[in-house]
């Protein structure tokens, strides 16, 4: 039995809380715990199981340690904020607890998010005996792992990867992100940047589209983005040529975007108002729907995967492995929105295979550097089926290879 302390209750950890309450063959104790007590009150009372909930600053990192060091779990789930990412770590290794996260961290006063940070904990976490699990979420997390597996058992050869993240919900407001505004909004409008024959290339926000043909979906429009698993992803599969990220928007999302950033509502600087010191995107924040209270009329499904091309016994091949979720199938399971449910999930299942033992090492991890199959075994039986279809090797990607060089 593993006993985890999970670090934020809101839509995304409110999903990992209900999760691990169903699976109490796995797990002990169960602690969520967040900076607004009654978010926690509001997953503790719709837990299928008991759960222990308190209130936390994870900025904090003395009141972290003396959290960690009353309930003694095995495992922390960071499911707050990237910002929160290095003081959880800290916590982590002055306690020698096991850490999981589902983003990488990002300084509060820079709009960039990078590993370097979190890998700089490497011989620390060695030494210490503990190991770091960084994003095990959808994506980066599950899309890292269908590359781990295709790597495994699908190829001799990776060297073209695309990776396509569809939402074709509808939640029905005018404009709300599926998960942190300030996080999404942050990553949205920073440079695209996709990596090609081992360099990096970047492109203005949103400035190179394409269609691309989801399963269960059909053609949308996708952007190109810069998405953090690139980074890992470039690093551990070994032969690759090119790899981008490619995200579907609506055309009224495009357009609040548009009008948000054009009139600084979407700074992350400090600016002056009436003698007193306000961050425009904070403010938008608090001004937009949280992503948990999204899920009730959601209708309509995700849908998320890889195209992979390479070689296979001296042959071309070309395979997409994918997921699809549907929004109200989710507010049924666990009342919550289909990109809470698809991050939630994933982060349940990687404790699970901590739980088992089978994600054992110690150190810093991004998950494809973990055994992809078990995860993907047990991935299925929590929810999030997963396929592996077979693409005409010999006809032109769907996606252009020279799109985003134009
Ligand atoms: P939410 O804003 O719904 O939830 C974040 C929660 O963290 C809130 O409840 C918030 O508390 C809490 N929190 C913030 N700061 C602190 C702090 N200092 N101490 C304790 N708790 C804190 O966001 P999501 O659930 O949508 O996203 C959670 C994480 O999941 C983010 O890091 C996001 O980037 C990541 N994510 C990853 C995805 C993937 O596929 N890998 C996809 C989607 C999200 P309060 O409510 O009081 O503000």
């Amino acid at each position: 039995m593993l006993d985890v302390l999970i670090i934020g209750a809101g839509a995304a950890g409110s999903v990992v809380a209900k999760k691990c309450a169903k699976n109490r063959d796995i797990f002990g104790r169960i602690h969520l715990a967040s900076r607004t007590l009654a978010k926690c009150e509001k997953v503790q009372k719709s837990c299928e199981s008991e759960i222990t909930i308190s209130k936390l600053d994870a900025d904090n990192v003395a009141d972290t340690v003396a959290l960690i060091n009353e309930i003694k779990p095995s495992l922390v789930i960071n499911m707050a904020l990237p910002y929160q990412d290095l003081a959880i770590m800290d916590a982590c290794l002055e306690t020698g607890v096991d850490y999981m996260d589902t983003a990488n961290y990002e300084p509060r006063d820079l709009a960039k998010f990078e590993y370097s940070w979190q890998w700089a904990y490497q011989e620390r976490f060695k030494e210490k005996g503990i190991k770091a699990i960084l994003g095990c979420g959808f994506d980066p997390g599950v899309t890292n792992i269908f590359c781990a597996y295709a790597q495994k058992n699908l190829f001799d050869e990776i060297h073209y990867i695309d990776i396509v993240d569809c939402n074709a919900g509808d939640h029905g407001k005018a404009f709300a992100t599926n998960f942190n505004p300030e996080i999404n909004i942050r990553e949205v409008t920073q440079r695209g940047k996709y990596w090609e024959n081992g360099q990096w290339k970047e492109i203005d926000p949103l400035s190179v589209s394409q269609m691309v043909d989801y399963p269960e979906v059909g053609q949308r429009k996708s952007y190109l983005l810069y998405h953090e698993e690139l980074e890992s992803l470039a690093e551990n599969i070994k032969g690759l040529k090119r790899i981008r990220f490619w995200m579907t928007f609506g055309d009224e999302y495009i357009k609040h975007l548009t009008v948000l950033e054009n009139i600084g509502m979407t700074r992350i600087d400090e600016v002056d108002h009436n003698g007193t010191k306000i961050i425009p995107i904070e403010i938008l924040k608090t001004l937009l729907p949280e992503p948990s209270s999204l899920s009730e009329n959601y209708e309509g499904k995700t849908s998320i995967g890889c195209i992979i091309e390479g070689i296979k016994d001296g042959k071309k091949r070309r395979v997409m492995i994918y997921n699809v979720c549907d929004h109200a199938d989710c507010h049924n399971e666990v009342q919550a929105q289909a990109v809470s449910y698809t991050t939630g999930v994933p982060a349940t299942t990687g404790a699970i295979m901590v739980a088992k033992g089978i994600w054992s090492g110690k150190g810093v991890f991004n998950v494809e550097q973990l055994d992809p199959d078990p995860f993907l075994e047990e991935l299925a039986k929590q929810g999030l089926a997963w396929h592996v279809k077979e693409l005409d090797a010999n006809e032109s990607l769907e996606i252009d290879k020279n799109a985003a060089a134009a």
